[in-house]
């Protein structure tokens, strides 16, 4: 994985993230691969659990976002304004490194009327929420938003949600999978999380859903920014863009 971090090889992926109503690309989660000198690509799944747990993913991630700007400059001509969502752990919040190169990039003007936007995955808990918010309003006043990501599978339950100033619920594909099985426990767990959502009015995004059924079922419930093979897989920068 050193290896990996000093040859750039961290490369992202991007899925867009589609309004069903217009159907229009709103946004893309960025998701990375290791692209390996023999051309090679590796799934997430195969290396992430063992930078997560090593220190090595903030420095990953670091590579990763240059790719991702590099490729903002080069591809991103469209006049919409997408948001580019980032996935960090909670070590990206211990110092301002991370803060401080948003901070240039979008101080330079080179992300044009792009946004970058942060996810955190409610699976690992964070220590010290107090300093976790005080590092994340720095972000929020450069307009960079908060995504909880696998809402309603983790650690905090919706505490975390007022403490970080969360502005985004990212439904888990674990429930989207149970649209259709309405006897099933996690059936009930979706319309709980849509609920409080809606109550605490926060933006959502369903993950992982691969079919009209569930489109139009999550349509019905409010819920109508989508990602998820229905409409597209992680592609690589030049096919997102184009
Ligand atoms: P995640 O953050 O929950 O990302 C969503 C995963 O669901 C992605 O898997 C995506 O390809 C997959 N997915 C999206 N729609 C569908 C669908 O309709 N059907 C199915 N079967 N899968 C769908 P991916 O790219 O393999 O990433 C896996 C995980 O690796 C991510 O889960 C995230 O936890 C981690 N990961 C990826 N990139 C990064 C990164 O840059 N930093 C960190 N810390 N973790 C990352
Ligand atoms: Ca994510
Ligand atoms: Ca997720």
């Amino acid at each position: 994985i050193i290896q990996g971090i000093k040859r750039s090889e961290f490369v992202p992926f991007y899925q867009p993230i589609v309004d069903s109503r217009s159907k229009k690309v709103i946004g893309a989660e960025v998701l990375m691969r290791w692209q390996r000198q023999d051309g090679s690509l590796m799934p997430p799944n195969q290396f992430i659990p063992y930078a997560e747990a090593n220190g090595l993913i903030v420095d990953m991630t670091k590579g990763l976002l240059s790719h991702v700007f590099n490729d903002v400059k080069q591809f991103a001509t469209q006049r919409e304004a997408l948001f580019f969502s980032i996935n960090i752990v909670p070590e990206h919040l211990d110092n301002d490194d991370l803060y401080q190169r948003l901070k240039g990039v979008i101080e330079s003007g080179e992300l044009k009327q792009h946004r970058i936007s942060l996810e955190i995955t409610e699976r690992f808990p964070i220590g010290d929420l107090v300093a976790a918010r005080k590092m994340l309003d720095q972000f929020y006043a450069l307009g960079i938003d908060l995504k909880l990501d696998d809402a309603g599978t983790g650690y905090g339950g919706f505490s975390n949600v007022q403490h970080l100033g969360i502005s985004t619920l990212k439904i888990d594909k674990m429930f989207v999978d149970t649209i259709g099985h309405e006897d099933n426990f996690n059936a009930k767990t979706i319309e709980a999380i849509i609920s409080f959502a809606q109550k605490s009015n926060l933006t959502m995004i369903a993950e992982g859903v691969e079919d009209d059924k569930q489109v139009a079922y999550l349509s019905g419930q409010g819920v109508y920014f989508i990602q998820g093979y229905v409409y597209s897989k992680p592609l690589p920068a030049e096919q997102f863009f184009h």
